[in-house]
């Protein structure tokens, strides 16, 4: 593992490898894998992610805006790529980059058929999404005839997937809600092999589904945390190995003495002698102002140094009164050992959020540990 000189954001593809071979083996062999790729996979990289999954067989990527799907596709990928989120404004881009849409109101289906043919498309590959219960995008099963008679009346494009996505697949005090939603799902997928005419593929389920549900994983399974390590829960994540490190290093240390104080606002006032360490990563490399008066920590030499005052635009100062640290050293400020999931606890919020929020200022450089 190579020292940091700056800030930078380590990808590991040897613990992408360990996760993606964990996730398959809690799927039966003929099932297909998507591997969600949205958000420069969740934070890390996605040309280095997708080029490592596309080798090791995966069927499918996602992401969730055309963009994203252009970046690989022009990274010469070519596994079929699902656009989670379709905006009007992006069908251009989609069918330039062969990238395929996810279609999940009638307004968006009945444009896109439109726009496919203008552009002679023939069986361009859809992907209907339907709403089970989380509210967020979809169909109701009430619109399934509406969506037959439309896919009848043209030949611009053909379904290629039914999918739908589970509320609470990680919380098991709504196990009954989210097999309500897969029993739904179920339906539909009935109805829609009936109404259509041909068999497409059926998903739904999210890696927490994946884990928690067998019964779902349908003919694919969608898979993104848990590719990056995490498996929102303690137990599986012992099986699992978190994606990235984010470590940096001190740029300078001072001695604050009683009653002065660090950063903006005062933020910390020392009440004895306190160490303090300059880190080159603030606010705008994604380490959020709320981990900021003791919240947040990074690991110094094993220590643990809490965050003092107010987190800066591209600094924090940390507390390394009882470290034995110099100027140069190395911060880990989540990795495989204070893992994301425990960090992002300290402010309540989840793994998720702290991992997609590096921002691109930050250096990624792929390793393999
Ligand atoms: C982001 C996303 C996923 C991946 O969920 P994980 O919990 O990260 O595995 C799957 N499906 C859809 C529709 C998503 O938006």
């Amino acid at each position: 593992m190579p020292k940091a000189t700056e800030t930078i954001l380590e990808i590991d593809l040897n613990a992408l490898d360990k996760n993606y071979q964990y996730i398959t083996s809690k799927i039966e062999p003929g099932t297909k894998v998507l591997a969600v790729v949205k958000a420069f996979a969740y934070g890390s990289d996605s040309v280095a992610v997708a080029r490592e999954l596309e080798q090791l067989g995966v069927d499918y990527f996602a992401v969730a805006y055309s963009n994203e799907g252009e970046a690989i596709r022009n990274a010469s990928i070519e596994t079929p790529i699902l656009v989670l989120h379709t905006l009007p404004s992006n069908f251009e881009n989609i069918v330039n980059r062969c990238l395929e849409p996810s279609i999940y109101s009638r307004k968006i289906l009945e444009d896109f058929i439109a726009f496919a043919e203008t552009k002679n498309q023939k069986n361009y590959p859809i992907h209907l999404k339907f709403n089970t219960g989380l509210n967020r995008l979809g169909f109701q099963e009430t619109d399934i005839s509406f969506i037959c008679e439309k896919l009848k009346s043209t030949k611009a494009v053909k379904v290629k997937s039914v999918f739908s996505h589970l509320a609470a697949s990680e919380d098991l005090k709504e196990i009954d809600f989210t097999k309500s939603q897969i029993s739904q799902f179920q339906k539909i997928s009935e109805k829609i092999i009936d109404t259509l005419g041909y068999r497409p593929l059926f998903h739904c389920a999210n890696t927490s589904g994946i884990i928690n549900y067998p019964n779902a994983h349908f003919d694919m399974v969608r898979t993104g945390i848990g590719l990056y390590g995490f498996g929102n829960d303690e137990e599986e994540n012992k099986h699992l190995k978190p994606v990235g490190t984010l470590k940096t290093i001190i740029s300078q240390i001072h001695t604050v003495e009683i009653g002065q104080s660090v950063g903006y606002n005062r933020g910390f006032i020392a009440e004895k002698i306190t160490r303090s360490a300059t880190l080159p990563l603030g606010h705008a490399d994604g380490i959020p102002r709320s981990y900021g008066k003791g919240k947040g920590w990074v690991t110094i030499n094993g220590e643990k140094a809490h965050i003092l005052g107010n987190v800066c635009m591209d600094m924090i100062m940390v507390d390394v009164t009882n470290i034995n640290c110099e100027e140069g050293d190395e911060a880990v400020i989540f990795g495989p050992q204070t893992t994301a999931d425990e960090l992002s606890a300290a402010i309540n919020s989840i793994s998720y959020e702290l991992i997609t929020a590096v921002s691109q200022r930050v250096k990624r450089i792929v390793v393999r540990n």
